[in-house]
């Protein structure tokens, strides 16, 4: 995996997240799993990027973190979902940005 920051946004980016109605302080703030609330390290933890939320009063950030394992899950789900929608892949899927951006965190997962 390539370390320095890349100019395209992060595929993490694409990844759907769960309502944050329902979740713990903790999740909203990214100290745990968005998914499924275990405590994160920075050293597991995966950044999910800033995520803007709105709400009656206005936009506000929010920057969610996840375990690999579910971060992994999730890209599995989005790949899937990806794959019905997207006429790059219909065409060729090597091709695909989208799809080459999840495929490694999809792997990760495992
Ligand atoms: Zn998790
Ligand atoms: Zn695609």
């Amino acid at each position: 995996m390539p370390s320095e920051a890349s100019t395209t946004a992060s595929p993490l980016l694409l990844l759907p997240l769960p309502a944050l109605d329902g979740l713990s302080q903790e999740q909203v703030r990214g100290a745990a799993c968005i998914w499924c609330g275990v405590r994160l390290v920075t050293t597991t933890a995966v950044d999910l990027g800033e995520r803007r939320h709105r709400r009656l009063d206005g936009v506000y950030s929010t920057f969610p973190r996840a375990c690999r394992g579910c971060a992994g899950e999730a890209a599995v789900r989005a790949l899937r979902d990806h794959a019905g929608q997207c006429e790059q892949c219909v065409d060729d899927a090597s091709l695909c940005e989208i799809r080459t951006a999840l495929e490694p965190i999809a792997r990760e997962g495992r």
